[in-house]
């Protein structure tokens, strides 16, 4: 029997069940994140419900789009998606007086882009006072109509599902607002970015209330490992000995570290002293720190930590 992937209303439940999407820029980190954080699945025939193995944490496969509406739903509790697309519904539901559904929990580190307003790279471009009166093309309407009703601009939305930066050559509109990471696009269409209306990121969005059931102490635990791996991300053990005279000036030069902690020792010797680094730790940098007085530096790469 396959298992039901149905709305549960009241319905108590003792699983969680998150929402990714099934294939696409955020597929694959989703999967990586969320397997970082210790999940494991049964894979299905119909690649749609993923079944938790390590974890009651079932995995429901779909597209981006569909994400916000199934935890609004209650089909799924969690969800991991562009900011852009939690907002642009957050705003179409607010547009129809519907209360809000859905909420951001965390950033998570992935899929960034920005949503922007793009001219014909013959304009010169003055301002947003500038499009009053044009046509503008965009998957993101209710993000776009918020944003020219703060300016005071009235212009005309073309809401388009796809392939919106060719709007302006085909003459269905004048300019484009869009999603924009490199820029090569805009290039290719002879069109500029000018304006960001959204600084976006993949997200782990939730329901706006909490649950009362036995889904709550999953989903602290799910959090908590969220941020243990997002905290780990770019972060090294950094290890060395170094002379009580020199640790000042080597904790100035690990600005991105946490306090240094000493290590029990023996003797009058050099202390032995560790920190997590949350930048970079290059060569250059280690070289630096030797220079300092570090010896014996060592950088460990940190699987895991409940910090
Ligand atoms: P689906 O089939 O799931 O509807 P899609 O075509 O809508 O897929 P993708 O192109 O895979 O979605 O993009 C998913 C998300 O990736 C976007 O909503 C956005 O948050 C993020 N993203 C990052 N960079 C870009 C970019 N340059 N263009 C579009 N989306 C981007
Ligand atoms: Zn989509």
């Amino acid at each position: 029997m396959s298992p039901s992937i149905s709305g549960t209303g009241g319905a108590k439940r003792d699983r969680l069940r998150i929402a990714i999407q099934k294939s696409g820029r955020l597929a694959e980190p989703a999967r990586a994140l969320l397997s970082a954080c210790g999940l494991s699945w049964r894979e299905s025939r119909d690649k749609l419900f993923c079944y938790g193995e390590s974890l009651p944490i079932d995995l429901l496969l779909v597209r981006d789009d569909d994400i916000p509406g199934l935890i609004a739903d209650g089909v799924c509790d969690f969800g991991v998606v562009g900011r852009n697309e939690l907002n642009e519904q957050a705003a179409a539901r607010a547009r129809i007086g519907l209360p809000p559904a859905f909420r951001e929990l965390r950033a998570l580190g992935f899929g960034g882009c920005r949503l922007m307003l793009a001219i014909p790279e013959s304009w010169e471009w003055q301002g947003p006072a500038q499009l009053q009166g044009l046509r503008i093309a965009t998957s993101y309407p209710a993000i776009l109509g918020e944003w020219l009703q703060a300016q005071g601009i009235q212009a005309s939305v073309v809401e388009l599902s796809g392939s919106v930066e060719i709007a302006p050559k085909l003459g269905t509109a004048d300019l484009i607002c869009d999603l924009v990471s490199s820029g090569a696009t805009l290039l290719a269409n002879q069109l500029k970015p000018v304006e960001t209306l959204l600084d976006s990121v993949a997200v782990l969005a939730g329901p706006v209330r909490d649950f009362d059931d036995e889904r709550a102490a999953l989903a602290e635990m799910l959090l908590r490992r969220v941020d243990g791996v997002l905290k780990l991300k770019d972060s090294k053990l950094l290890m060395f000995r170094a002379h009580r005279d020199t640790v000042a000036e080597l904790a100035r030069l690990l600005p991105d570290a946490d306090p240094l902690v000493q290590l029990p020792g023996e003797g009058e010797g050099p202390l032995s002293l560790q920190t997590m680094c949350h930048g970079a730790v290059t060569w250059q940098r280690l070289e630096e720190l030797e220079r300092a007085g570090a010896q014996g530096l060592m950088v460990l790469s940190v699987e895991r930590s409940l910090a």
